[in-house]
């Protein structure tokens, strides 16, 4: 069953008696624990119609890179194959979305969304459920618990979310998936589609940005984050709660860029993890639902989550009282894309997110406050971030890239005392990382891996 919290109308048009059920796979690129795909499936079965399972390349989708869409295609196959076994079809489209669904609208029943956070998806969806001319339904699919079930508003930290998420998680952990087969089963629907191969061979012509950072070192793919999961679980869980804010250990999980484009659910990671009983279990959920959940909660209640203007109005004011306070360093945004600043650490981070599309945690931070350090405005530190973030990480243009970005300003933590340049913004330094940290390992890491492309 899928939780009726999950669930919500995007248009007033009727239930029609067309030739089938169609669900738009974008957020939630997976055929399993997925309650879009679910609901999808129970709908189509409770109409007595076939399920068309539709996927939409779109070209120049936000600030995305050759990387991004290489991962993306990456994960079609699989998907496909879980689709049709389960009786249901599946067609790839480039092209508008909007354009695609409003014409497939015209023999559909009722049509299903995943869910979106970001503006740009969430009007791609207003404007194909406006157009379309049968009821178009949306299915959260993406966090444990529903964004609006815990808080119906935003947020001020990790400390006024959490005991909201806590006092619902269970029921939202309680999910079992059904795997529902499709009654009335179709295989060839007889629409227009790209095959697998056509898809990866489509992306091919998109626009590289350079030669070095074409692709990251993640493969795309359900079972690819399976993998990853199953050795995060064996061989990293136990030391996470102790290791994972060190650059030179590597214990974090690398399952954002899953999470990114759905490629595994949440609630699937949380119930995996859960069962462990790891020591180190209670740590893990605390960033995979809280922390992640809270960047959900601020990007659909602050409709300015990639602009300077979201930063908590404290911080904005102490920010700009030290706005006249000396540089020792300014970069032009070319000098930081190209890792070429006097700080060595800060290079091997952004070189880190250049070469290997995945940033570590700790280093995300330390990047994002000497960028607000170097630039001449905190504005276009912000600017500068959310391009770099956008672009390069594979797990980027995602709620908690905005949030963590507009953390490195303020947002979710609290006024420290006061620095130069940074007012009560909390501020780090090299010094805290030679003093945590063997960080010449992580610098050594970097430069193995620069020698090795
Ligand atoms: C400046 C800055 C930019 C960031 N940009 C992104 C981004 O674009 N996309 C992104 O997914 N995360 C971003 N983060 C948050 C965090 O760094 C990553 O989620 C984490 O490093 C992902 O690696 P992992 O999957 O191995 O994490 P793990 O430590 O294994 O954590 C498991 C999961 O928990 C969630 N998580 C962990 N830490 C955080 C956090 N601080 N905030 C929200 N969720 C978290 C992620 O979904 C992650 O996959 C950013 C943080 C900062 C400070």
């Amino acid at each position: 069953m899928v939780e009726k919290e999950r669930i919500s109308l995007c248009n007033d048009k009727e239930v029609k008696n067309g030739e089938y059920v169609l669900y738009w796979m974008q957020a939630s690129q997976r055929a399993c624990f997925n309650p879009a795909l679910e609901y999808a499936c129970l709908t189509a079965n409770a109409l007595n119609k076939p399920l068309i399972v539709l996927f939409c390349i779109m070209p120049g989708y936000l600030a995305a890179s050759f990387r991004h869409y290489k991962f993306m295609v990456e994960g079609l196959q699989e998907n496909s194959d879980s689709i049709r076994k389960r009786g249901a079809a599946f067609i790839i489209k480039a092209g508008e979305p909007c354009e695609i669904i409003t014409e497939l609208s015209k023999n559909a029943s009722m049509i299903i969304f995943d869910f979106a956070y970001l503006d740009f998806m969430k009007a791609v969806r207003k404007k194909a459920a406006a157009q379309s001319v049968c009821r178009v339904v949306q299915v959260e699919s993406n966090v444990v618990v529903p964004v609006a079930a815990a808080s119906s508003k935003e947020e001020y930290s990790a400390a006024t979310l959490r005991p909201k998420i806590n006092a619902v998680v269970s029921k939202y952990l309680d999910y079992e998936e059904e795997k529902t087969e499709i009654k009335n089963k179709i295989s060839d629907p007889q629409i227009e589609s790209l095959t697998e191969q056509q898809a990866k061979e489509y992306i091919q012509n998109f626009k590289r940005n350079n030669r070095y950072f074409d692709e990251s070192s993640f493969t795309g793919g359900y079972s690819q984050a399976c993998q990853k999961l199953e050795v995060f679980i064996k061989d990293k869980l136990h030391n996470y709660a102790g290791m994972r804010n060190d650059p030179t250990c590597e214990v974090q999980s690398d399952l954002s860029p899953y999470l990114h484009f759905g490629q595994i659910s949440p609630v699937y990671i949380a119930k995996q993890i859960i069962k462990t009983l790891s020591e180190s279990a209670e740590e893990y959920l605390e960033e995979l639902i809280v922390r992640r959940e809270l960047a959900h909660n601020f990007v659909m209640y602050n409709e300015d989550y990639a602009r300077y203007d979201s930063v908590p109005v404290w911080a904005k004011k102490t920010l700009a009282e030290h706005l006249s306070d000396p540089r020792e360093y300014y970069y032009s945004p070319q000098q930081l894309e190209n890792a070429q600043t006097h700080d060595e650490y800060w290079n091997s981070a952004q070189n880190e997110l250049l070469l290997r599309g995945k940033m570590h945690n700790y280093m995300r931070m330390y990047w994002g406050k000497k960028i607000i350090e170097w630039s001449e405005t905190p504005q276009k530190a912000f600017e500068i971030m959310v391009y770099l973030n956008d672009r390069y990480e594979m797990d980027g243009r995602d709620p908690s890239g905005y949030a963590g970005i507009c953390w490195c300003f303020g947002k979710h933590d609290r006024p420290w005392s006061s620095r130069r340049i940074f007012g009560n913004v909390r501020y780090m330094n090299d010094k805290g990382l030679e003093r945590k940290f063997k960080i010449q390992k992580y610098v050594q890491r970097i430069e193995n891996l620069k020698k090795g492309r």
